[in-house]
């Protein structure tokens, strides 16, 4: 990547010109961690992203229009964010690592549209950070905690339109699952449910520093207005999928009596739904979890 063309001009409104050199780069990113005297928190899941072409697909795959609003998870030093930015965006962004406030205040001063939130994700009050309105999740995600952030993005019914990832290549894999596959579980299922995944960029371990021991991707995530499957009870389809991929050898007889029922009315609760008893979870579509779901006793 040409570091030397890495400068990006910004006309403010009052039309002083700011200058911004672009983070995305190796030598950029070096600059940015002497400066500071840091180094990528292996516990914090810290990979920086090198890759201008990789920030600029991620934001291509968000779709980000002037004033979108976005929530990234983990800034870092602000390589995407200065990506979300340039593209218009207005970006609230909830970092953990106490070092990096003062590293983000110098690369993206400046940029009028950009809200730092110190603190954990999994912690934060995000409806109360987002306000209202509707908006989209943009992250290259700490990988040690990639699925509780997926699952409370979705669970928790936030008005988000889309997600925008890098994962693991692995949990990206997971997410995508077809029933009957070794890797379909619980989070295939969820995924599926709340969301229409698609991977959309292969990304190598040289797009970061440190370089990540696995293989990346980004995936896209279009959030569904319906789910694609219509139950009586939430909370009860996914106690069967949990149920149901907790006992992974277990078939669906054995593993529905985890769930309190007996043996005698889990059988019967199979049957009434049209599903063998001795199928196993892994090979349900969501439809067949749904019909489970719905003949459940209340
Ligand atoms: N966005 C930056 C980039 O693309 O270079 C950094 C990505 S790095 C993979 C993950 C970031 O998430 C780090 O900045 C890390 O400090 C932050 N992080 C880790 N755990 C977090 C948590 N629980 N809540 C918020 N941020 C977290």
């Amino acid at each position: 990547m040409a570091e030397n063309a890495d400068m990006a001009v910004r006309e403010a409104a009052d039309s002083t010109v700011h200058v911004h050199p672009i983070i995305a780069g190796r030598q950029a990113t070096k600059r940015i961690l002497d400066k500071f005297h840091l180094r990528a928190a292996k516990k914090l899941g810290q990979n920086f992203l090198i890759d201008k072409s990789v920030v600029d697909g991620i934001v291509r795959a968000a779709g980000i229009v002037p004033g979108d609003r976005v929530l990234e998870i983990g800034p870092g030093i602000g390589t995407l964010t200065q990506g979300l930015l340039e593209a218009g965006a207005d970006v609230t962004a909830v970092e953990l690592d106490k070092k990096l406030p003062a590293v983000l205040s110098e690369t993206l001063a400046g940029y009028e549209h950009f809200h730092l939130v110190e603190g954990d994700i999994l912690k934060t009050d995000i409806r109360a950070i987002m306000g209202d309105g509707t908006f989209k999740v943009a992250a290259n995600l700490p990988y040690y905690i990639t699925t509780p952030i997926l699952l409370t993005l979705l669970e928790e019914k936030l008005p988000i339109s889309r997600i925008v990832t890098m994962v693991q290549k692995e949990v990206a894999e997971r997410m995508t699952a077809a029933p009957g596959s070794r890797i379909y579980g619980a989070l295939s299922v969820a995924v599926q449910y709340y969301t229409e995944p698609e991977v959309m960029i292969d990304v190598p371990p040289a797009s970061f520093i440190p370089p990540p021991e696995v293989d990346s991707v980004v995936i896209r995530c279009d959030v569904r207005e319906e789910p694609p499957v219509s139950v009586k009870d939430e909370k009860t389809f996914f106690r069967v999928v949990k149920a149901a991929f907790g006992q992974r050898r277990k078939t669906l007889h054995n593993a529905l009596c985890s769930v309190g029922l007996t043996k005698d009315l889990s059988k019967e609760v199979l049957l009434r739904a049209g599903i063998d008893p001795r199928r196993r979870g892994e090979t349900l579509s969501l439809e067949e979890f749904a019909l489970i779901a719905d003949n459940m006793p209340s």
